[in-house]
């Protein structure tokens, strides 16, 4: 039978528990074990999906088209395990699913309760499909004290019950402060988040805490005496420069064996941490550097393109190079400033996006990188972006835009109405906004000696998407004629998935989002190749 670890949080949020959970995952994975992470989310979107980023960060998508909390990404890319529907769950998904069962009368007349029914259909959540895994990892989003969080608590404090001890664990993040005043660390508030923990009937045995500084016995001893956990099981994660130096830091503070020991488990072979230490020291010590220039709406938060930073990472990974991130705010992108704003890159990727603001900036931006052949790379609705440019300046269609902005255009990019997913036809709609976009994986035939071919060194790709919208395949031959190439298409030859750019150094459009699929030891062939491109660029910029 499986083993449940539920990681929980306490005091504040973004301390890091997604990325503690994916290490502890990473770790048990380099000692033999099969392990399996989900995540419970306790808001009452049904998805993250209808969600701002600057509120939420990213949005990840998955192969089987699950719109997710950003910390699926880390899961996948610190296991590279594919996340399925089934690996995460919000409070609105749970009640909507409860509500249309009570309509329908599955309940015969009872009373449809938190407790049981919210619970159970948590439970039944946790250990969905769980087959011949060693260990699920289960975070549960939120803070410990939220008024959110307590049907999670309570249905994991039920599961464990029902599992027993020698199958669960509870491990608890927390963040121990430094106060700069009195040059001390400070206990007390993990002292209060595991009482509060402890008042819900659920008791850590493992405790990490998040600190500025290293943690020295004396706080370690007191957090082990009133929080009722042993000395050893009080682990501390100290800030790392790379997320990928974390599970090496966990491994030496030894969560891993903390884990195995609780559980009396002998680990199926020693660690070879290794692979880990090489990425590590491969982004902290590039001594080449290349500057990218992200044109997006969402540049004040960092986590609004999360799976992008760590794609570009990997690209610089697989070219021995450390990438910058110039994040530039397209609604303050004009002609005036565009070329003081993105003389020191050399590379300029559009990322995906929704709605009209800042689109201007972008298509300012790519009109820049089109005609001084520095590096382009436009993901999704960058792609949409360069196609309306391209019209504008090339095919001389003043008004040509998407139809996403208004139909007072002419529309280079319009509304997909429908599109193959194998051989079932499957329906847009355009009133309801969640989840009714093409979503997930999607395959798409490259075309024979175009560039991306060459990237991608085959005829084939699957990759995941998200959108509303497609390019209007009606003006293919005018943009072809002059240099535009549609160099994938989707099976059915109905859908444009890539386009790129002749006599250009590296232009090039993707209707898809290749930042999802990209691994810290496998990254992603088009991320591997635009970064190559771009430091082929350097120091070429007038
Ligand atoms: N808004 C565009 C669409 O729905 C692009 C979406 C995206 O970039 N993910 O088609």
């Amino acid at each position: 039978m499986a083993r449940y670890v539920f990681v929980t949080g306490g005091v504040v949020s973004s301390l890091g528990k997604g990325l503690s959970s994916a290490s502890l995952a990473a770790l048990l994975q380099l000692r033999g074990f099969k392990v399996r992470i989900r995540k419970l989310d306790p808001y009452l979107n049904v998805d993250p999906g209808t969600m701002n980023p600057f509120q939420h960060g990213e949005v990840y998508v998955t192969d089987d088209g699950a719109e997710t909390d950003l910390d699926i990404g880390h899961y996948e890319r610190f296991t590279d395990i594919s996340a399925t529907k089934s690996d995460n769950i919000t409070t609105g998904a749970i009640y909507s699913d409860i509500i249309k069962k009570e309509r329908r009368g599955d309940y015969l007349g009872g009373t449809v309760q938190v407790v049981p029914h919210v619970t159970d259909r948590i439970k039944k959540f946790i250990s969905y499909k769980i087959k011949d895994e060693d260990f699920v990892i289960c975070e549960i989003g939120g803070t410990v004290g939220d008024i959110e969080s307590l049907p999670f608590l309570e249905a994991i404090r039920q599961f464990a019950n029902d599992i027993g001890d020698k199958n669960s664990l509870f491990v608890h993040l927390t963040l121990v402060p430094y106060l700069k005043a009195s040059g001390e660390l400070k206990t007390k508030p993990t002292q209060h988040s595991v009482k509060e923990l402890r008042s819900l009937g659920i008791q850590p045995k493992i405790i990490i805490c998040r600190s500025e500084k290293s943690i020295p016995i004396s706080e370690r001893k007191k957090i082990s005496l009133f929080c009722n956990v042993d000395l050893k099981n009080v682990i501390e994660t100290v800030d790392v420069q790379t997320i990928y130096e974390a599970p090496i830091s966990f491994h030496k503070e030894k969560l891993d064996e903390r884990v195995l020991s609780y559980f009396k488990i002998k680990s199926k072979k020693s660690p070879n941490l290794n692979k880990w230490k090489k990425i590590t020291s491969n982004v902290l010590g590039s001594k080449k550097n290349v500057n990218i220039g992200i044109v997006g709406k969402y540049v004040n938060l960092k986590d609004a393109y999360k799976s992008l930073d760590e794609a570009l990472t990997h690209g610089g990974i697989s070219n021995n190079v450390k990438v910058n991130l110039t994040r530039i705010d397209s609604e303050n992108l004009k002609i005036g400033n565009l070329k003081n704003l993105l003389k020191d890159v050399s590379g300029i990727l559009i990322p995906g996006g929704f709605g009209k603001r800042g689109s201007e900036g972008k298509i300012a931006a790519i009109k820049y990188a089109r005609l001084n052949n520095i590096p382009f790379f436009g993901i999704c609705f960058g792609m949409q972006m360069a196609i309306i440019e391209a019209a504008r300046n090339l095919l001389n269609i003043k008004n040509a835009s998407t139809s996403e902005f208004g139909n007072n255009c002419t529309p280079v990019v319009g509304l997909l109405e429908e599109w193959h997913k194998g051989k079932k036809l499957i329906k847009g709609s355009n009133r309801n906004l969640g989840g009714t976009m093409r979503l997930g994986l999607y395959d798409a035939l490259l075309k024979k000696n175009s560039l991306i071919s060459k990237i991608y060194s085959t005829s084939k790709i699957k990759e995941r998407h998200r959108h509303r919208y497609e390019v209007n395949l009606k003006y293919r031959n005018e943009f072809e004629k002059k240099g535009l190439i549609f160099s994938a298409l989707s099976p059915d030859g109905l859908l444009p998935e890539i386009i790129e750019l002749n006599n250009h150094p590296w232009f090039v459009g993707v209707q898809f989002h290749p930042e999802f699929k990209s691994r810290p030891f496998t990254p992603h062939p088009l991320f591997s190749s635009f970064i190559k491109a771009a430091e082929k660029r350097k120091g070429k910029n007038s």
